[in-house]
């Protein structure tokens, strides 16, 4: 009996007999499910969240949190700092009123506590050959009449035929001209395909971009979690190899295929998560592999920086430095960057620099060329 002397229960155990799901459902608007699990629209007042930024997660020790990805740390913590957060009640009251939610009562036995959802998907659901047929389909749209636009699309951010071939990327006609199985991108309307890679260069995964989402819908399609587990990496494949011996880690998968095009390798961390363990590890095998040194290009945003901080911490917990390079404007990404500076590469770090380090240099702020954010 673990019971403090006024005959409360510890925290820990009304924690594990609270339901975060359901304390969120009521205290949040839940957004439509998607393949990428359960969303909420941000329960903190001042936050008018339209992109249902929060999301759960289990931390390392099991427990259940939640957490706003729109970029401000502070919208997120367990269940008493969603109801100090949505209730205004403070931390005493906060513990109280879930005590009696889990129907805790003091100086009586515990209820039993619920048992907990398992962190991960027991074990990763192979790729179905349906993604890769996918992926081919929509190469060969992309050569043809319907494509074009996509071209035109793909040719606006700057990417060449080198890399679009390379990377095997595509063009999704959408579900009125093209059929597809279940579970597959649904294909609302026109988008190109981008599929993630493996190291080696094999089709593991899709993501479908919409070249106009339609309003409140999304910008990007997966397949269903059934057709095979998100990587959560998408590597690229660069169409020729420069020597800067670099890993450039983007946020999303068109500025992997920009940091490809010039020559890096490149690998993009799909999803709204953050990196996690597996991620850093999978990142730490190829840059030693390769001697690499990892460089995080993160967007020029408070989500961007709160991205790399945490990509930073994992990777200091496995004795690996993270250099951070930011666009120069303000809001926005490496693509962004890349077409309005063909020469952005100059601003990464050189062999040199990271071979003797003889005292830390404050890093060089880019040239701002003033473009504009589209
Ligand atoms: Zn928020």
């Amino acid at each position: 009996v673990n019971r403090d002397n006024r005959g409360r229960w510890p925290i820990e155990d009304i924690l594990a007999r609270t339901d975060l799901a359901a304390l969120l459902d009521e205290l949040a608007e839940p957004a439509t499910v998607s393949t990428r699990g359960r969303r909420w629209h941000c329960p903190v007042a001042d936050h008018h969240d339209n992109h249902a930024s929060v999301s759960m997660y289990a931390d390392a020790h099991g427990h259940q949190r939640w957490r706003c990805w729109s970029g401000d740390d502070r919208h997120r913590g367990d269940a008493i700092d969603l109801l100090q957060a949505t209730r205004g009640l403070n931390r005493g009251d906060a513990i109280e009123y879930l005590a009696g939610r889990a129907g805790i009562a003091r100086d009586t036995p515990l209820p039993p506590a619920p048992p907990r959802p398992p962190r991960q998907p027991a074990r990763p659901i192979p790729l179905d050959p349906a993604v890769p047929l996918y992926v081919e389909a929509c190469e060969r749209v992309l050569r043809t009449t319907a494509g074009r636009p996509v071209r035109d699309w793909l040719a606006n951010r700057g990417f060449d035929e080198a890399t679009i071939r390379a990377n095997h990327l595509g063009a999704d006609p959408g579900r009125r001209a093209m059929y597809r199985n279940k579970g597959l991108p649904y294909g609302t309307s026109l988008g190109a395909t981008f599929p993630a890679l493996d190291p080696l260069g094999t089709v593991r995964y899709v993501q479908t971009r919409y070249l106009q989402p339609e309003p409140g819908g999304p910008k990007y399609d997966n397949p269903a979690g059934d057709l095979g587990t998100n990587p959560r990496l998408a590597w690229t494949a660069a169409p020729s190899h420069n020597n800067q011996g670099l890993l450039l880690v983007c946020e999303g998968i068109p500025d992997a295929l920009t940091a490809a095009q010039a020559g890096h390798r490149s690998v993009a961390v799909l999803g709204s998560h953050a990196p996690d363990r597996s991620v850093v590890n999978r990142l730490i095998v190829q840059a030693e592999q390769h001697d690499l040194t990892i460089v995080a290009m993160q967007d020029g945003d408070p989500a961007g920086r709160l991205w790399a901080n945490r990509l930073g911490h994992l990777l200091a917990q496995r004795d690996h430095d993270l250099q951070v390079i930011e666009p120069p404007t303000p809001g926005t990404d490496l693509n962004d960057w890349a077409r309005h500076d063909p020469d952005w590469s100059q601003w990464l770090p050189s062999r040199e620099q990271r071979i003797s380090p003889p005292t830390p240099e404050p890093t060089p702020t880019p040239p701002n060329p003033g473009l504009e954010i589209d």
